[in-house]
């Protein structure tokens, strides 16, 4: 058990170790992640209106056939209507004229609706591709950054990890389990050491007997309190 405990206390300083490089690269990984989902939403409207121009630039060359179209039938019914010698034909021309005229009127309209909605597009894409653009900079400034303070810890972080799942390897997954949990709900800090009768984490009293046995080290004791696994060291060591 003693080597377990020994063990803990190793695991322990690793641990806070590994949380002191993981603190020196501070928001930088989080900034890193942020920019890049930032960066993806960017892209995805930029795209999603490069096709919706796409579309409207289609849609304003159908317009241009049809209202062309439209004019050349109006012209010729024109003529036609001076060569009329019925009635009939003449109602007739005139119906054709008035359809025409009609696709002619509604076509126009919606080609300068579509040609209002190009240049507005025009607009958002001008002002996003500066955006993807500022954010891209901003994203490659803050990579280089995170790059270079990972790979002035990467060494040791290695070392570090190695050393972990050498302990991990020879723990008894129960304990590392408590420990981990501790850990994590207690600020980092899975395990506590005997001070002045107190538990090193919460300052909580630990009964004299208690102490007693927790310097033994022969078994696992947790603080009732903050659920710290208690170790005893000596106070100088
Ligand atoms: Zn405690």
């Amino acid at each position: 058990m003693q080597k377990v405990l020994y063990g803990l206390i190793e695991l322990q300083e690793l641990d806070n170790r590994l949380d002191e490089l993981m603190e020196e690269r501070g928001d930088l990984p989080l900034i890193v992640e942020d920019l890049n989902q930032k960066l993806d939403e960017k892209k995805q409207a930029l795209e999603e209106y490069n096709n919706e121009l796409k579309d409207s630039k289609v849609r304003v060359r159908e317009l241009e056939l049809i209202i062309e179209e439209s004019k050349n039938k109006l012209e010729k019914y024109e003529e036609q209507l001076y060569q009329v010698k019925t009635n009939k034909e003449y109602d007739a021309i005139t119906l054709e004229t008035d359809s025409a005229k009609a696709q002619l009127e509604k076509s126009e309209t919606e080609l300068l609706e579509v040609t209002d909605k190009i240049e507005n597009l025009n607009n958002k894409i001008k002002e996003l591709e500066e955006e993807v653009e500022k954010l891209e900079a901003e994203l490659e400034e803050n990579t280089v950054e995170l790059k270079s303070k990972m790979s002035a810890t990467a060494e040791e972080e290695n070392l570090l990890l190695q050393e972990r799942e050498i302990i991990l390897n020879k723990a008894n997954p129960e304990i590392i389990k408590t420990y981990e949990m501790v850990r994590k709900a207690r600020g980092g800090q899975g395990i506590a050491r005997i001070q002045n009768g107190t538990c090193g984490g919460c300052y909580s009293y630990i009964p004299p007997q208690k102490v007693v046995e927790i310097k033994k080290m022969e078994k696992i004791y947790t603080c009732e309190f903050c659920g710290r696994i208690l170790v005893w060291f000596e106070p100088n060591e």
